[in-house]
């Protein structure tokens, strides 16, 4: 396998064969991202990704998982992504999914034809950075899409049989957007029904275009307890009738929570109130990470 710059991947791809079809990330413009800011985006040769695949058939025995990377893969059209998969398929027989992140534009340009055609022929979840359910936050942090089209985008990729993974962060509307942030992201969880839901907590690294707002003080990150307060109000916010599995369980979070929603969402705001009260079980600063 041949790999260009960093790779990134959802938490829950960590055994998975990672591909990069695309180098990069078409948008690029959020103001708290770094994942990709060294590279500029383009969509990698063709041949070269199948080549790839070839060289992974004879190195693993066996692969259980395919993530295709970098930051916005599904942004290739059906044909391309058509053909990848048909290698897939050909090469892997074992291969029980095909994993992808996608923006809400991409899924938004694809048909419901053309995303149950990937589902059909091994696709099983797409990822979605959507980071909040606000418009004011998604325009502050250069999202590039509303809350409208995320909800829209979720709808559709549930619709066609794939599951919608959705990441939102954890203080992402500042001090001052705290409640609206915390909101805006419940209820919007609630309209979208997505199978996952991913939540992970602010971390800023050196040089994004948010490090500037903090440092002006435009822009005020929230304290441990202050983010399990908003965690807090969001889960109040959620009210989904489906199975939606939702995760606070990554590095960067205080308090790690899993649990089936609605099943366990009185379970985990209980967990909440307690680490309210009990600050032993937030998590050291140091131990953060993302
Ligand atoms: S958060 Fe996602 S969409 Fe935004 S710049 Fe980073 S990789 Fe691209």
């Amino acid at each position: 396998m041949r790999y260009e710059g960093n790779i990134f991947r959802p938490p829950s791809e960590a055994y998975s064969l990672i591909l990069q079809v695309t180098i990069g990330c078409a948008h690029n413009q959020c103001t708290f991202c770094s994942m990709f800011k060294d590279k500029t985006f383009r969509v990698r040769n063709q041949d070269e990704v199948l080549e790839d695949l070839d060289m992974a058939r004879r190195r693993y025995r066996r692969v259980d998982r395919i993530f295709l990377a970098d930051g916005d893969a599904l942004v290739l059209s059906n044909a391309k992504l058509m053909r990848i998969l048909n290698h897939i398929n050909r090469l892997f027989p074992e291969c029980e999914r095909v994993s992808v992140y996608g923006s809400p534009q991409d899924v938004l340009n694809k048909t419901p034809e053309e995303l149950k055609e990937l589902y059909d022929n091994g696709v099983g979840i797409i990822y979605i950075g959507a980071e909040s359910g606000s418009d004011k936050v998604l325009k502050d942090i250069c999202k590039g899409v509303t809350r409208a089209q995320l909800i829209e985008a979720v709808r559709k990729i549930e619709a066609s049989g794939i599951k919608a993974s959705v990441t939102f962060i954890s203080g992402m509307g500042g001090r001052d957007g705290w409640e609206d942030h915390a909101i805006q992201t419940g209820t919007m969880i609630s309209e979208m029904e997505p199978s996952y839901v991913g939540l992970l907590t602010l971390m800023v690294e050196p040089g994004v275009p948010l490090e500037a707002d903090i440092r002006s003080g435009k822009f005020q990150v929230l304290t441990a307890e202050e983010v399990v307060a908003e965690t807090l109000l969001m889960l109040k916010n959620i009210d989904v009738k489906e199975k939606c599995v939702f995760r606070s369980n990554h590095a960067s979070n205080y308090v790690s929570l899993r649990g089936d929603l609605p099943r366990d969402k009185d379970k985990m705001i209980d967990m909440l109130r307690r680490a309210m009260k009990d600050h032993n079980m937030l998590k050291d600063e140091r131990f953060r990470m993302l």
